[in-house]
């Protein structure tokens, strides 16, 4: 525990704008998101930067093809990262762009050090290059042709300004030696020595065939190439030349994947020694997420977006899976089916069941109150100990990033507070004092192990655990909470209990899947307009007055005439996990019985609608909303600035099936 704050600095990747983020960017993000939780339970001051890469001739490209300025491409490229970061809850203290000023001055001034200390000079760089793609061709088709464009490529040879990183071998080996906790995991170390015994080439840094990057002052045509710009980004985030001030450089902890660890544990902390700055504690690359052991690409179809995911299970179900799924560092296999299964066996039944079972008994057994626990049996001694001694298990294992490790001690608390439920059976006693004070023993124990519990999973899972700790009754806020001051036997009894919230509603397991890979598919081919904006907001039922009404002239007869509109009647109504807003329907329109999606769940409860007689477009194509299938549309007003709502209906008896004119 530091007695005064220390600071702890984690990045990932300045991520490179010319996509958007798949399950892979999200995995480390995640983690880095999780140790910044971690850290602060642990009384560090703490740092986490994310950021877009936003340079670079396949910008260039992009920018022109989408037919507008690179500027403004990057600009909504960031917006939309950070979008998903935001949804997603992985608040990053920093997210740095580098096209921001303040990174292009610190690229500017980390080359100006380099150069004055005498490990930069100027060059010339010959390659392979397309003209019509204005790039240098690393791998060529057969007979010198261009991969893109199968046109036939140029040598060509342009003034470049060098990296003597040649010069940095040896001060790499001893650093490596001095400090083997720098590169992890093991595995990756082995790889970094080998490669940098092979001997070091100097590196080109600039390029005077691009026009979309940082300007070398004083050297135009010359921008900074990549890496030089890239890396850089870790050190603009806190402070860029006056990064003293902040007090958070060097970084504790860059979180790579493994593609680019050889950047990061090669060239970057040359860099950093060549100006004479601090070099990175250390540098963690994970693993991929295999899809069906096949490397995910948006080509294959196989790629696993972040959204879907957390519509259907919540954000907690997708941070858990990926941190307990893989041991972090290895690769792992990602697959919907599994992602489901562990999210009803785990979560559902798991921590879920426990935290209902213990709330309802408590609710009903003391009104709500933590009871005081009398005396106390072996049994409840054996719980005790196993919740106490799994904190410090835990700590040692987010320590050493060892999540799966960590999440796999917590479950194992939480399976044993489910057998001694089972065993103890408290709600099988009766009212005498000695069963009441057995009760209370027992009642009181499985919620300080859920308190115990609750606090130790928060960093991955922090949404049920809040909700957890608010059902405890717990003042201080849970991200708040000291994880070095957590003990066994701190639940005051008296304590009011607050309301119970579900955590994770069982799922079932086809159905789940089939909506999570519609919602994908949804969102990777957005081709339905009607389909792709109301999932998010109200959805087919509020006949929404949008651009389309607004803005036609008037219509003929025969226009009209092509929408089929008729009397429906509702069968049945339910809610759907994962999508607030919607309700599902069947509805009999005299015909046949349709199933249905409205945007109505906020305003109207389910079992009042049963019966009720509505106006259903029947003739609509089918469209999935939030991966559910809806056959129709249900005529409602849009009422005030909210646009509530209002189901159509009709004022005298009609027969279901009549059609509207
Ligand atoms: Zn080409």
């Amino acid at each position: 525990m530091p007695e005064k704050k220390e600071k702890f600095y984690i990045t990932t990747p300045i991520y490179y704008t010319n996509g958007m983020p798949h399950i892979g960017h999200t995995y480390t993000t995640i983690v880095a998101d999780v140790l910044r939780r971690y850290k602060k339970m642990r009384g560090y001051d703490v740092v986490m930067t994310t950021g877009t890469d936003e340079h670079g001739v396949n910008v260039e490209r992009a920018a022109k093809k989408a037919g507008i300025a690179e500027s403004e491409f990057v600009a909504r490229m960031a917006d939309a990262w950070k979008q998903l970061w935001d949804e997603l809850e992985l608040t990053a203290d920093e997210f740095v762009r580098t096209t921001d000023l303040k990174h292009v001055r610190t690229v500017q001034w980390l080359f100006k050090l380099c150069k004055e200390n005498g490990y930069v000079y100027k060059g010339h760089y010959t390659g392979l290059y397309c003209i019509y793609d204005n790039a240098y061709v690393n791998e060529p088709k057969p007979g010198n042709l261009c991969p893109d464009c199968d046109r036939p490529l140029e040598t060509v040879t342009e003034e470049n300004y060098f990296f003597k990183l040649s010069a940095f071998q040896k001060p790499l080996l001893d650093f490596y030696n001095k400090f083997p906790e720098f590169i992890q995991p093991e595995s990756r170390r082995n790889e970094i020595i080998s490669f940098v015994e092979g001997g070091l080439k100097d590196l080109s840094i600039t390029r005077t065939s691009v026009r979309w990057g940082i300007p070398v002052p004083g050297e135009e045509p010359h921008v900074f190439y990549v890496w030089f710009d890239a890396l850089t980004a870790y050190l603009s985030a806190v402070g860029g030349p006056e990064y003293e001030k902040r007090g958070m450089w060097p970084a504790d902890v860059h979180l790579v994947g493994k593609d680019i660890i050889r950047f990061h544990t090669v060239y970057w902390p040359a860099f950093l020694m060549a100006a004479m700055l601090p070099v990175p504690k250390q540098v963690w690359a994970h693993g991929w997420f295999l899809m069906d052991a096949a490397k995910m690409s948006k080509s294959k179809g196989n790629v696993v977006l972040p959204r879907p995911i957390v519509n259907m299970l919540g954000m907690d179900a997708l941070r858990y899976f990926l941190l307990r799924e893989v041991v972090f560092g290895q690769d792992g296999n990602f697959s919907y089916d599994a992602l489901v299964t562990r999210y009803n066996s785990d979560l559902a039944n798991g921590l879920g069941n426990l935290a209902s079972r213990t709330a309802a008994m408590l609710e009903k057994n003391f009104a709500g109150i933590v009871p005081k626990p009398e005396t106390r049996l072996s049994q409840d001694d054996v719980l005790a100990k196993a919740a106490q001694s799994a904190i410090g298990e835990v700590l040692e294992r987010y320590d050493r990033y060892e999540f799966a490790r960590a999440l796999e001690t917590i479950w194992g608390v939480v399976a044993a507070a489910d057998k001694y439920l089972t065993t103890e059976q408290p709600w099988a006693l009766g009212n005498s004092p000695d069963e009441e004070s057995r009760k209370a023993t027992i009642l009181w124990t499985a919620a300080e192990l859920l308190r115990i519990v609750s606090a130790l999973a928060y960093p991955v899972l922090p949404e049920s655990t809040s909700k957890i700790w608010t059902l405890l009754g717990q003042s201080l806020g849970i991200s708040a909470t000291p994880l070095d001051g957590l003990r066994w036997g701190q639940l005051a009894p008296g304590t009011n209990l607050g309301k119970f919230q579900a955590l994770f509603p069982r799922v079932e397991k086809t159905e789940a899947v089939e909506r999570i890979e519609a919602m994908a598919n949804e969102e990777l081919n957005p081709t339905q307009p009607t389909a792709s904006a109301p999932a998010s907001t109200t959805s087919g039922a509020a006949a929404t007055p949008g651009p389309t009404a607004a803005a036609s002239d008037k219509i003929g007869i025969e226009d009209f005439a092509k929408v089929e509109m008729r009397v429906g009647q509702i069968k049945t109504a339910e809610r759907i996990v994962g999508a607030d807003k919607l309700l599902k329907l069947t509805v009999d329109i005299g015909t046949e019985i349709r199933q249905i999606c409205a945007g109505i769940a906020q305003y109207y409860e389910p079992e009042s609608l049963i019966g009720r007689k509505v106006a259903v477009v029947v003739n609509l194509a089918p469209r999935k909303l939030r991966g559910v299938e809806s056959n129709g549309m249900i005529i409602a007003a849009s009422v005030g600035p909210e646009g509530r709502p209002v189901l159509a209906g009709f004022h005298e008896e009609v027969e279901v099936g009549a059609r509207l004119k």
